[in-house]
């Protein structure tokens, strides 16, 4: 079975955390201090704060940049759940917003037709690692005074203009969760520009305190651990190499997929440097054709089979035809830096047989 992802973690990981047990600080600590400096040295950052997930990191982001009730914050539907949790977690209302069909990610027009006098932020998430529209987006948070949040789970230096994503809004949340282009078991990365508000990011993550026991404010408990910033640090080394393989692997499938009938690889915007978080296509009789990937020992997955604004948890109404279209064709194959190029010639062959199957059928 070739998996539809899978996280890599060697002898150098293992050899990190053995060496914080050792040590006996296994709370935040000085590796998360380390690892908190050289992301931002990865990510061309000014501030990063280290929490326990990519959601806390997206929900302190917001928080720290005065997000909360009454206010409105513009989010696709067309993500992980996540996105819009934070925002609601908040106190704040998600607003939904249609996708550009060709990259999956948030439409400019859609937004600026969205913004209300309520509207305090965006939230652009870049999608399967393909950045999101920044210029214009960044234009209309600027015409209309809005914060810019950006949720990079997905999107550890992918490029938009030569510019890696997360340095665009006030804000940006990364997550190291296992499936994600890297890891550190469980974790996230607040990245901000401004000082103030990387101060209150620290706050809210540790109760309020900078010193212990003289609570400013009221905050949570979501540090990250030494053990989990031990194996980010490791990770965040074969990052770049990781990226190059998902790279090549992409370039690989598209063109082995592109000529196949009901088959539409991924696009690419012309400022886009994607780190294909994942390769993601429409294909016709999309569950049938992975019924038949799965046939042939090819894992894939659906990302996502439902709009956020219509799990039961929101239950919201919204008219977002592009969303609804792509959460009924999208098949995300595997594009993990641990393939070969037998596995790619694997999964290429498989779809072949599955769109020629599911035409037949
Ligand atoms: C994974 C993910 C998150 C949440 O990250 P966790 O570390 O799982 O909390 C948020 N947004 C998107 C788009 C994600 O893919």
């Amino acid at each position: 079975m070739i998996p539809a992802a899978r996280p890599l973690i060697g002898a150098e990981e293992r050899a990190a955390v053995d060496r914080v047990l050792a040590g006996g600080n296994l709370a935040q600590g000085p590796e998360v201090a380390a690892f908190e400096a050289e992301f931002a040295e990865a990510v061309g950052a000014r501030h990063c704060v280290a929490v326990n997930s990519g959601t806390s990191a997206l929900l302190l982001a917001l928080v720290a940049c005065g997000i909360g009730p009454g206010d409105e914050v513009i989010v696709p539907s067309f993500t992980f759940a996540a996105t819009a949790n934070a925002v609601a977690l908040t106190g704040a209302q998600p607003v939904f917003a249609d996708i550009e069909p060709a990259h999956f990610c948030l439409d400019p027009d859609a937004v600026a037709a969205a913004v209300t006098p309520r509207t305090a932020a965006i939230m652009p998430v870049h999608l399967y690692g393909h950045p999101a529209a920044m210029d214009p987006l960044v234009a209309i948070a600027q015409r209309h005074g809005l914060i810019l949040v950006e949720d990079a789970a997905q999107a550890h230096l992918a490029g938009y203009g030569g510019r890696t994503v997360g340095t665009f809004g006030h804000a940006a949340a990364f997550s190291f969760y296992p499936t994600k282009n890297m890891t550190s078991g469980e974790g996230g990365m607040v990245v901000c520009a401004d000082g103030d508000v990387a101060r209150r990011v620290r706050l809210l993550r540790n109760q309020g305190m900078e010193q212990r026991y003289a609570n400013e404010v009221v905050g949570w408990n979501m540090r990250m651990t030494d053990l989990h910033a031990a194996i980010g640090r490791v990770q965040l080394t074969r990052l770049p190499g990781w990226t190059e393989r998902r790279r090549h692997n992409a370039a690989v499938l598209s063109a082995a997929l592109g000529g196949l009938p009901g088959v539409t690889v991924p696009a690419v915007a012309p400022q886009a440097e994607p780190v294909w978080h994942q390769y993601t296509v429409r294909v016709a009789g999309r569950d049938a054709v992975q019924r038949h990937l799965a046939e042939a020992g090819v894992g894939s997955g659906v990302y996502y089979p439902t709009p956020v604004h219509r799990l039961a948890s929101f239950g919201l109404s919204f008219d977002l035809p592009q969303t609804t279209a792509a959460c009924d064709s999208v098949l995300s194959l595997p594009v993990h830096p641990d393939l070969t190029d037998t596995d790619l010639r694997a999964v290429a062959d498989a779809v072949a047989g599955a769109v020629t199957g599911a035409v037949a059928r």
